[in-house]
């Protein structure tokens, strides 16, 4: 590292009254901690403000209960009785000088109406933003207009009494009501706040100057707009309307937040976008106003946020995930530790969790969400009382993830794998074509491992149980996979299917370097990743593949990794042949016999000299059932004690390592966000 190559990234920036001790923003994310899990989120945060984010964002928070996302979870501040639980998790921010944020939002046609009986608000009377929900919107009248921004007006001031720094007025992702009135698709009025351009961004406007007023300098306002959207109906593009509305309002928010439109464009993954993809869309805005702009994009090279901000493109760099995989990423380069980042991998598990409404987990940091709840500092380990030694069989993503937790805490730790090279199967599926981010999950922790006195690292080095006796470490952990079945059995259909054992290959045949010929059919009863990933990589390669699945669509799972659309499309380009709700019946050479999985009709053969098994994984347990059988204790950790994603057996190897040091509770029962009970 050069002297002072990243000073940029820690210069002071103001805005409007206030000033960001650097340039690092933690966005206002969502986090899977509602306004009813208030402890969980303000630990996401303080973690953050500890890691040296300047700024931390509050994720988006409803202004009233006419922005309805009941059963999503997300915030609110909806009258005075919410300013308490907001000032105290400003407080937590303020403690670390951070600023704090908060992004207000009523999301307009993208609410829901269900919980609180009020009709969802739009500029025209149009259907909800979910087509399979049976709702509509309410064409707003110049009353419900008035009330709005009183509204708007009012959570800014209650965002002031909470001591926020910088509030949010929030125009992007497809999910505000400001954004549906300057859309030409949704807003058909014929009066002043519809039809011209002017007409259209009427409501932003007012409701941008009614903020500042109410601010009245004490507290900077930010705008969050989307310059481009990615596809739809009469978009606003950044060489359009969008490139208008900031040309328009140029000076009048204090910060400008600027991104891509919607989330999925927003939040794209490693395998479909580089770090920066934002930037061909953004760049444009710095040259249009004299505010500062920040943006994302991924970032997690701190050569390329120099960059961006060296280049005239952003002055902040904002970060969700990011900040999520590496709270401290922020200190760590200010220290001059770059090569400590746990840079994030890109693969939308933190989204998929959200959107089942859970609190967000990820590949890389196993703590995430578990800050106050569990107590896990993302650094640091207690130290162990007594240092022993341990020995962990398998150096994949929980074996590496459970050395190194241990060996912070002061054991003698050895990992042996039989493999040439450590990292299991984040190495390995890093092969895959849009996949090789996955070996940062190795890069992080072995790097790690490498520095530490206490921590003996084999490769090459296969185990039996005489290997594992002989050791007689205190404590063995196994941390030896899984291996993906080649009998059919998968997760729609649990049996055997006739013809595939001993002639189907798995991903680990291919993986492992297997000859595979002529056209390959490949049968994914998996739903995630692997199979059309294959797909892709062979298609490319030159085979003719045919992608086989017994559900209605392909890559089911990947629709909450906001990927599915792009995988399709993808899929589509490479000439891959595609069968939806077919499910195999049976291989014979040179043919897979299928039927519709609906009905049960048979269809025809699908002709292939190769047939590819994506369907379920066992755990490997053959060294496992030997040390059971001489009675060596032992843990079975990450996919060796339950196949899973890389995030799991990440957590898994997290969890077990704190249970060995005796930090877990006994009984399991963790910290709990309790509800108060009115009596
Ligand atoms: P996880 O996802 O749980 O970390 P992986 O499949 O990524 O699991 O890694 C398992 C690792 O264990 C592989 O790298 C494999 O080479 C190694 N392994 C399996 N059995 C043995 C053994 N008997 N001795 C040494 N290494 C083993
Ligand atoms: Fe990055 Fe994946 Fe973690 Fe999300 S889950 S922050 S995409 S590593």
């Amino acid at each position: 590292m050069l002297e002072g190559q990243y000073d940029i990234l820690f210069e002071p920036l103001k805005i409007g009254p206030v000033t960001a001790p650097n340039r690092f923003v933690m966005m206002p994310y969502a986090n899977g901690h509602s306004y009813l899990m208030p402890n969980g989120a303000i630990g996401i945060r303080e973690m953050r403000a500890e890691g040296g984010w300047g700024i931390i964002g509050m994720q988006l928070s409803e202004i009233d209960p006419t922005s309805d996302l009941s059963g999503l979870p997300y915030e609110r501040l909806w009258d005075e009785g919410d300013v308490k639980a907001h000032a105290h998790s400003v407080d937590r921010i303020h403690a670390h000088g951070a600023l704090a944020s908060i992004e207000l939002a009523h999301t307009g046609i993208r609410s829901r109406g269900i919980e609180n009986g009020y009709p969802v608000l739009g500029p025209s009377s149009l259907p909800t933003l979910k087509p399979d929900m049976p709702y509509s919107a309410k064409a707003m009248d110049k009353s419900d207009i008035k009330r709005l921004r009183q509204s708007f007006r009012a959570a800014i001031g209650r965002a002031k009494r909470a001591d926020y720094d910088i509030a949010y007025v929030y125009a992007s992702h497809d999910a505000s009501i400001l954004w549906h009135f300057l859309s030409p698709a949704y807003n058909t009025r014929t009066d002043e706040y519809g039809g011209s351009f002017d007409n259209r961004l009427r409501l932003l406007r007012e409701v941008l100057e009614e903020a500042q007023d109410e601010a009245a300098g004490e507290m900077a306002i930010a705008l969050r707009f989307a310059v481009h959207e990615a596809s739809g109906p009469k978009r606003i593009t950044c060489d359009g309307e969008g490139r208008d509305v900031v040309e328009a309002l140029a000076d009048l928010p204090d910060l400008w937040d600027v991104n891509i439109s919607g989330w999925s464009a927003d939040s794209q993954t490693a395998r479909y976008a580089r770090q920066g993809y934002q930037e061909d869309f953004t760049s444009f805005v710095k040259q249009v106003t004299n505010k500062p702009v920040l943006g994302v994009g991924r970032f997690t090279s701190p050569d390329i946020m120099v960059s961006q901000i060296k280049r005239g493109v952003l002055d902040m760099i904002g970060s969700a995930r990011a900040s999520i995989a590496d709270p401290f990423l922020p200190n760590k380069i200010r220290e001059g530790r770059v090569e400590d980042i746990r840079e994030c991998i890109g693969c939308n598990v933190c989204v998929s969790v959200e959107l089942s409404g859970v609190q967000v987990r990820c590949t890389q940091n196993p703590t995430m969400s578990e800050e106050w709840r569990r107590g896990w500092h993302p650094e640091m380990v207690p130290a162990a009382e007594t240092p022993q030694s341990v020995l962990i069989v398998g150096g994949g993503p929980s074996g590496l993830e459970a050395a190194l937790t241990l060996a912070r805490a002061g054991h003698e730790v050895t990992v042996a794998d039989k493999a040439d090279e450590m990292g299991g199967r984040s190495l390995r599926e890093s092969a895959i074509k849009g996949l090789a981010s996955w070996a940062r999950v190795r890069d992080y922790r072995l790097y790690q491992l490498q520095q530490m006195g206490n921590v003996h690292l084999y490769a090459g080095s296969e185990l039996d149980a005489d290997a594992v006796a002989e050791f007689e470490a205190d404590h063995v952990l196994l941390a030896t996979g899984a291996l993906w079945l080649e009998d059919g059995r998968g997760r729609s259909n649990l049996a055997p299917i006739p013809g595939f054992k001993g002639n189907a290959l798995t991903p680990d045949d291919i993986l492992n370097g297997s000859e595979v010929s002529g056209a390959i059919v490949i049968y994914d009863d998996d739903h995630y990743y692997m199979a059309s990933a294959l797909a892709v990589d062979l298609a490319e390669k030159g085979h003719e593949v045919h992608l086989v699945t017994p559900l209605p669509t392909l890559s089911g799972w990947m629709g909450n990794t906001l990927e599915q659309p792009k995988v399709l499309g993808e899929l589509l380009g490479a000439g891959v042949k595609t069968y939806p709700n077919t499910t195999a019946t049976g291989w014979q050479a040179g043919a897979l016999n299928v039927m519709r999985s609906d009905t049960g009709e048979a269809l025809p053969d699908i002709a292939a000299t190769t047939l590819v098994a994506v369907t379920n994984r066992l755990p490997e347990t053959t060294l496992s059932d030997a040390l059971t059988a001489r009675g060596v204790p032992h843990r079975n950790i990450g996919d060796a004690e339950v196949p899973g994603t890389l995030q799991a057996a990440v957590y898994s190897g997290h969890r077990h390592a704190r249970e060995l040091l005796g930090h877990e509770p006994e009984d399991r029962i963790f910290k709990r966000e309790r509800p108060t009970l009115f009596l």
